[in-house]
């Protein structure tokens, strides 16, 4: 009997989203700027256990501890955002604030003006840790309520007249869906955007993940623990029944859990760079994978 093929899903929907690129662009121009000046990062740039490391080498500092950032430094602000306390504290510093917001999570950070001068009561759904939440949440806290899952809806106050549904843009796109019915359902006066927060790469890569986990038994995903997108990606293919592991780099896949596997799907966050992904390429064809591409 002939040996089964072994197949490698690769999605073509993967890895730096375009907020990622721009905002590692404006590091690299800060970098080629600023001579003197020390160069902070406020919270991680983008959610990637390499690149940060790669950039603390080449002497970037990260801190999420405004208090330690010295008069005058150059301070890029993360792809994630911020509050406006952030930018206030860094102005009294006189430092120089190299704004690396992705445009995408900007857009929510401006509905929540948008719709609280229209008189409207916020729903965020996102996650309380996530930097992105906590920066939109800062934009107005006593107009937002955080919605994490339903658990939360019991908390909504109910006296605003009227109520209008946002959420972080790297969430599972099933997951929203669902809270957003269920929102619905709880309150029924309840107003919907025409269309939700999540951005167009979260989207796609989900998809992406979600047509492959159903021709595989097990998927790859190339990520940090600490990036929304990446653990989304993982959750996505495990809901189709696939096994899904999340690794920031080839050497942390265990040749064993490569056993007895035919069809093997590989992805990435949006904070991944290509490199780590050819790593796990390399191994998984040295292995006698052939590699087909899934758009
Ligand atoms: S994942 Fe989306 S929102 Fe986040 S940085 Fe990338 S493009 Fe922007």
């Amino acid at each position: 009997m002939g040996k089964m093929e072994k197949t490698l899903l690769l999605a073509t929907s993967r890895g730096y989203c375009f907020g990622v690129k721009k905002a590692l662009e404006r590091v690299e121009k800060t970098l080629s700027e600023f001579h003197q000046n020390p160069i902070i990062v406020f919270n991680e740039i983008v959610h990637n256990r390499i690149v940060v490391d790669q950039l603390k080498a080449r002497g970037v500092m990260f801190t999420a501890d405004l208090d330690s950032i010295p008069e005058n430094a150059a301070v890029i602000i993360s792809a994630h955002g911020v509050g406006p306390h952030v930018y206030q504290r860094l102005k009294e510093k006189n430092c120089e604030i190299i704004d690396a917001t992705c445009p995408l999570v900007q857009k929510v950070h401006d509905k929540v003006h948008y719709y609280s001068n229209l008189g409207y009561y916020i729903l965020y759904i996102g996650k309380a840790s996530h930097e992105e939440a906590i920066g939109v949440i800062a934009e107005n806290p006593s107009n937002i309520t955080l919605i994490e899952s339903e658990k939360d809806l019991p908390h909504i106050p109910r006296n605003h007249d009227r109520y209008i549904v946002l959420n972080q843009t790297t969430l599972n796109m099933f997951e929203v869906e669902s809270l957003y019915e269920q929102i619905r359902a709880a309150l029924p006066s309840v107003e919907m955007p025409s269309r939700n927060d999540l951005c167009y790469t979260t989207t796609e890569r989900q998809q992406a993940v979600n047509s492959i986990a159903k021709q595989c038994e097990s998927v790859i995903v190339i990520g940090s623990a600490n990036s929304s997108n990446s653990r989304k990606l993982c959750e996505v293919a495990q809901a189709q029944g696939a096994k899904a592991i999340l690794v920031d780099t080839v050497d942390e896949i265990d040749d064993r859990w490569l056993d007895g596997v035919n069809r093997i799907g590989v992805t990435s966050g949006a904070s991944a760079p290509e490199f780590l992904v050819e790593g796990v390429i390399d191994r998984l064809v040295k292995r006698g994978f052939s590699v087909t591409n899934v758009a």
